[in-house]
């Protein structure tokens, strides 16, 4: 029987983190479908394209294959990009790309096909709204916009990367302006999710606090 718990929130806000440990946890197939638009972002610089080029970018989410692993590796037309879609490259361009309307349709179906008949945890930023609007259980992170910077700032100077608390900080603002505003599947709070302010708890707080909202509805 399908089980969908739907993480919704913006860059930074924990969601990652979390739902990796959830699904570990509770057994629940992990869908980070971020890593599925950063996936087509990826694949536009690798064959020099433009924000420009849409029809070019359309068939790239059409014809692109995205794998999700149990390792939570990332794979790209068979090759590992786990670290590739993380580049600053991508993060630049990926709110651009994830707001051509016919690429969301294209990665929405594919995450419904992913989610079918299985009990899984799916965070991104229309889960609850769009994607599963009857998901079992829905959350919504956030996070004070320089709580998040600096939580994502840390991430990647410790994956090695060579980059600025600024240029993590105007990233995440372009981001969030972007996302809030997409014709389809924008970033919003649903009327019936639950929402976690997470700038003041640690990890482990939030942890508990999803664990214990997920069992109320009973696995
Ligand atoms: O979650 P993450 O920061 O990796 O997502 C990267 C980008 O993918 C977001 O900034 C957003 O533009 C896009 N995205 C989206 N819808 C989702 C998940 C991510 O548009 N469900």
């Amino acid at each position: 029987m399908q089980f969908i718990v739907a993480i919704d929130g913006p860059a930074g806000s924990g969601k990652g983190t979390i739902t990796k440990r959830i699904s570990n946890k509770l057994n629940l197939i992990n869908i980070d479908t971020g890593a599925m638009y950063r996936c087509v972002a990826l694949e536009c610089i690798n064959r020099g394209l433009s924000l420009s080029q849409k029809e070019k970018i359309i068939e790239i989410s059409k014809q692109i294959k995205i794998e999700l692993k149990d390792d939570e590796k990332i794979y790209l037309n068979n090759e590992d990009v786990t670290k590739e879609i993380r580049s600053k490259e991508v993060s630049k361009i990926v709110s651009q790309v994830s707001a051509i309307v016919e690429v969301r349709y294209n990665m929405v179906k594919l995450q419904r096909k992913l989610a079918e008949g299985k009990k899984v945890i799916m965070e991104g930023r229309d889960i609850t709204t769009y994607v599963f609007p009857n998901a079992d259980v829905k959350i919504y992170l956030d996070a004070s916009l320089e709580e998040r910077a600096k939580r994502r700032y840390k991430e990647i100077k410790d994956n090695g990367q060579d980059i600025t608390y600024k240029e993590v900080l105007n990233n995440i603002k372009m981001r969030d302006e972007n996302d809030r505003h997409k014709k389809v599947g924008s970033l919003k709070i649903a009327p019936d999710a639950v929402l976690i302010d997470t700038t003041n708890l640690t990890i482990d707080e939030v942890e508990e606090k999803v664990i214990k909202i997920i069992k109320e509805k009973s696995l």
